[in-house]
């Protein structure tokens, strides 16, 4: 018998779900029912200095509010470090990841430096790409400044990286085969100074160990799903089929936020709207 397919809602406790989450997770719930699939629940609580109990209890409320069932147990990625570390620790065994020690004012001062000699890229969210000045340092003066507890992030070297994997590519619902670019990125932060792990490796990190065939996830995630394609070619993990569906946008037509409390889900259901007016407001049913 064919294996169940598996999704995922993967929320971050840094605030309280909105209308925009709500429709996520009403998608996967729905095609998980539509296809006999599983459908798990994962909190990305990896940004410790973020993330609050009280928003990881608020989303069990909210998710239950809304009707939807997911499987236990749920996983927590701030309980999961060691299986971060164990997959920087490939990609340090070949030679992909280097230590920058830079502070973001830091890296901030670089970037106005290169942009000083013409335009400087920006990666797809709009950020600058990183100038790549710790790739360059000597060994010894990498070995000193970690001997002596100075913090540092670890980035992927993208100019190495790419070689070892060719051409890559994922399968996106209603569009078919979607070629990755991974180099729009440039050299991306694997580990944070403040996190055993960045959002791109604990994402792919876990899909994996979960045993994720779809992911189902807002169109604002649509391009890092080349860095994860990348990581999974390096790392020789297995590639789920990809869903990124439209976004609720405010009045002024940007996403939305979780510092409006106008959306969020709470404020809605202490307004008296119901889960039906929830599916309504973002545009189910
Ligand atoms: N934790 C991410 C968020 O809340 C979603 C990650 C994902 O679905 O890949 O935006």
């Amino acid at each position: 018998m064919a294996m169940p397919p598996v999704f995922r809602f993967a929320p971050s406790p840094n605030g309280y779900l909105h209308l925009g989450h709500a429709l996520s997770a009403l998608l996967n719930a729905e095609v998980a029912r539509a296809t006999g699939g599983r459908l798990l629940l994962r909190i990305e609580d990896i940004d410790v200095t973020r993330c609050r109990p009280e928003f990881e209890a608020a989303i069990y409320e909210d998710l239950a509010w809304l009707g939807i069932e997911w499987e236990q147990p749920v996983r927590r990625q701030s309980e999961h470090s060691d299986d971060y570390r164990a997959a920087l620790q490939r990609l340090e065994a070949m030679d992909l990841i280097y230590p920058s020690f830079e502070s973001r004012a830091e890296i901030a001062a670089l970037v106005t430096e290169c942009e000083r000699q013409g335009p400087w890229p920006r990666d797809p969210d709009g950020a600058p790409l990183y100038p790549g000045t710790a790739r360059e340092m000597p060994a010894e003066e990498r070995a000193r400044r970690i001997a002596a507890g100075e913090p540092y992030a670890l980035r992927l070297n993208m100019a190495k990286a790419l070689p070892r994997v060719g051409a890559l590519s994922w399968q996106e619902a209603e569009r078919g085969l979607v070629t990755a670019d991974p180099a729009a990125w440039g050299d991306v932060v694997l580990a944070r100074k403040d996190a055993p792990a960045s959002y791109h490796l604990a994402v792919t990190v876990d899909d994996t160990l979960q045993g994720v065939t779809d992911v189902v996830r807002g169109r604002d995630l649509f391009h890092s799903t080349s860095v994860h394609r990348l990581l999974q070619s390096l790392l020789g993990l297995p590639v789920p089929r990809y869903r990124h569906h439209r976004l609720i946008l405010d009045a002024d037509g940007r996403k939305l936020s979780k510092s409006t409390a106008a959306t969020a889900l709470r404020q809605l259901r202490a307004d008296g709207l119901t889960p039906a007016d929830i599916r309504r407001r973002v545009g189910l049913d």
